[in-house]
């Protein structure tokens, strides 16, 4: 099925499935003659296609009443200053637990809006990048929010329990985890992401916010970022990105079809595992983040031999595995391995890497 294996952080391969459905109704969808990215975002063809990627999603992730699902633009980043528009004022705290690059970037976003306080950092165990649980103290209890990154895609840290946060509402930016296994929605205010790694193409965002933090917005928030404007126009406030939004659809279509995240969370534990014990080897492959901490996502690594790395970007790409550079921050490789990466193609990385090192170990 695939001569190539695409193992990009974001925007990432999307299903070969959707691919598909989407190539054979590019020209003529719905037998309307035109493409679904020609036709009205209101017309009665397109609000139906937009209501079923919503339901599917919150089937998917089992999202409550009372829970609204926005289908937004800004990407992530948008939403770093989403949030503090919407949910604080300028002279609250917000609380932050920085583990890597992007949960730094939602920091110095909220800092032009509000107090933004950073209460927990990534530290090192045993040489190795870590997450300590940060402490939660009455000091805190009157913060508007307290964000997180569950899964950070340049530095490949995840950590799957919840910061202690008293009642303040946990925001957390899942862009490269969503979807990734079943969630407890109700433990979270906010949850967003950008699409364009387990959703669909890049130019949605999908934001899920408890209704109690809708309509808070500051006076001088941008109407097309206020939440409580998207909730009331069913994300049609304005023209909405609509063909991400369409294929976000036949993601969710995609996800319901494998057997739901339950099985998603499986086969993403069964890749990282594959991935990961390929690393620990025998020492000529390395990572520098501690085991508790690994992203299943995003797996980055580097040559115990960093003058190999050229070379092993090069004979990878001939074998068929792209995208492998690391962030240009870390450098070192990096492989990402979303939803849609099936199994045989961490098969073909694992066995080109086992390859490589006997060849220039
Ligand atoms: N948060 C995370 C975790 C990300 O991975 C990214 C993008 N890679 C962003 C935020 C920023 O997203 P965008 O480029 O859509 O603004």
């Amino acid at each position: 099925m695939n001569d190539v294996f695409n193992f990009s952080a974001g925007p990432a391969m999307l299903p070969h499935d959707v691919m598909v459905w989407a190539k054979d109704e590019f020209l003529n969808w719905r037998d309307s003659g035109s493409s679904v990215m020609e036709v009205s975002h209101r017309g009665k063809d397109f609000r139906e296609v937009a209501a079923e990627a919503e339901q599917d999603l919150r089937d998917l992730l089992a999202v409550p009443d009372n829970y609204h699902v926005l289908f937004t633009h800004g990407g992530g980043r948008g939403q770093f200053a989403a949030v503090p528009l919407n949910l604080s004022a300028a002279d609250q705290t917000s609380l932050h637990l920085v583990t890597g690059s992007w949960s730094k970037g939602a920091v110095s976003e909220a800092s032009k809006f509000n107090h933004a306080k950073v209460v927990g950092e990534v530290a090192e165990k045993d040489g190795l990048r870590y997450v300590p649980k940060p402490a939660f103290d009455e000091s805190m209890a009157d913060a508007a929010y307290y964000h997180f990154c569950p899964n950070e895609t340049v530095d490949g840290i995840e950590f799957n329990w919840l910061p202690e946060s008293g009642d303040v509402p946990l925001v957390a930016d899942m862009s490269s985890t969503i979807l990734s296994r079943p969630l407890n929605i109700k433990d979270y205010g906010v949850i967003y992401a950008g699409a364009q790694k387990n959703i669909g193409p890049s130019g949605l965002s999908v934001v899920i916010v408890r209704d109690d933090l809708v309509g808070k917005a500051r006076q001088e928030t941008p109407s097309i970022f206020d939440y409580a404007l998207l909730a009331e126009s069913d994300s049609m406030y304005n023209t909405p990105p609509t063909f991400s939004w369409y294929l976000a659809g036949l993601v969710f279509k995609w996800l319901k079809g494998q057997g739901g995240l339950s099985v998603i969370d499986k086969r993403n534990e069964e890749k990282a595992n594959l991935l990961y014990a390929e690393i620990n080897n025998t020492g000529f492959y390395r990572s520098n983040v501690h085991p508790d901490n690994r992203s299943r996502m995003n797996v980055p690594f580097q040559l115990a031999n960093p003058e190999l790395d050229n070379l092993f970007l090069e004979q990878a790409e001939q074998a068929g595995l792209m995208a492998l550079k690391g962030h240009r921050f870390v450098g070192g490789m990096r492989a990402s391995i979303y939803n849609a990466m099936p199994i045989n193609g961490v098969v073909a990385l694992v066995e080109f890497m086992q390859e490589f090192e006997r060849t220039h170990g």
